[in-house]
């Protein structure tokens, strides 16, 4: 299913539309309802016994739309429309955006999501990927540069999470100084970022690191680029970055590198609740147990710091202190079975969730 998903051709794509219209026709014409199976696809759950298949990108199930409930025949209806443009996007060799979509039916579709979802919906039924159908790979990564070689001197590639670090590293010249390629998805990664670390690690084979912010938003982040996101979970494998090591910034390095109280944040009782609900992921368990860890600690320190408090020591702390003593060592290490026994052993106060 792979395989097919990423070399899907328009025409087999242009058949495909075709036969499953054609069978809707057919189904309306008998006087049948038509009933369409989606299958549903998930990148984690909160099974913690390790016996879920979430990191097998096969389905966990099927869903049935039928005309019988409202909101499944307006799904259907979305779907159908946004079809409608993909296949003419198709025939005529043409690129568009989602935004682009969405505006062309602005009042039947009433918001992005909707348009979102169809197109989830669609890139399953035909078992293709997004850029497949002509929609949304326009700007960053075009189809046209997924064939063809990438040439470079790095070593090594960094995600860093936030543009004014990006910046940082940028004014710092990082890369000259140390032969590496930087790259920002600003936040939460849209999937041409997510599409282009995969592409830059498929053909560079680099180690790739990931700097966030040493807060829940920063961890959920980097899960997002190791493990994909729920809502494109079909798609994971196509877009997850497995190999990306966690460089910082972890709660010990306001110890390690003497960052004052003043620098600190206490978390909040939403940033305690998004740890509390992130902790029972079962690819944390599985894949990643010090990552696990490392959210423990944090949950269990109360406090919050940003990469950017590093500059408390110089603004060129983070390009020619920090990040190289951390490359050096190689990112989070893997613990080993006594290391986490202790961990955990020091984790065994109670943590208070009221502040
Ligand atoms: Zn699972």
């Amino acid at each position: 299913m792979e395989g097919k998903r990423s070399n899907t051709r328009p025409l087999t794509l242009l058949r495909k539309i075709k036969g499953f219209t054609r069978s809707i026709v057919e189904d309306l014409a008998r006087g049948r309802p038509p009933l369409i199976y989606i299958e549903r696809f998930r990148n984690y759950c909160t099974d913690t016994s390790g016996n879920c298949s979430c990191s097998s990108g096969l389905s966990t199930g099927k869903e049935a739309i039928s005309l019988k409930r409202e909101c499944h025949a307006r799904r259907l209806d979305v779907m159908l429309r946004v079809l409608l443009i993909v296949q003419q996007l198709l025939q005529e060799n043409r690129h568009g955006s989602k935004r682009d979509i969405y505006y062309m039916h602005p009042t039947v579709f009433k918001e992005q999501s909707v348009v979102d979802r169809a197109i989830n919906d669609i890139c399953i039924l035909l078992q293709c990927s997004r850029h497949n159908l002509n929609v949304a790979m326009a700007v960053t990564v075009t189809p046209l540069m997924l064939e063809q070689d990438i040439i470079s001197v790095a070593q090594y590639v960094i995600v860093v999470e936030k543009e004014s670090v990006f910046q940082r590293l940028a004014n710092d010249q990082f890369c000259k100084r140390n032969r590496c390629i930087v790259i920002t998805g600003r936040g939460y990664p849209d999937v041409p970022t997510r599409r282009f670390l995969r592409l830059l690690i498929d053909k560079l084979h680099l180690p790739v690191y990931g700097l966030v912010d040493c807060d829940p938003y920063g961890f959920d982040i980097l899960t997002t680029y190791k493990f994909g996101s729920l809502q494109m979970a079909y798609d994971a494998t196509f877009l997850r970055v497995s190999e990306i090591q966690w460089l910082g910034v972890f709660v010990q390095d306001c110890d390690n590198y003497s960052i004052p109280q003043q620098c600190l944040l206490p978390l909040t009782a939403e940033d305690k609740r998004k740890i509390e609900a992130m902790l029972p992921r079962c690819y944390l368990q599985r894949e990643v147990p010090q990552w696990r860890f490392e959210l423990e600690l944090l949950l269990h320190k109360g406090v919050k710091f940003e990469i950017e408090a590093l500059s408390v020591h110089s603004l060129t702390f983070l390009s020619h202190e920090y990040l190289p003593s951390k490359i050096h060592n190689g990112g989070l290490k893997i613990l080993s079975l006594n290391q986490m026994i202790l961990h955990q052993n020091r984790l065994k106060t109670p943590i208070s969730l009221n502040s």
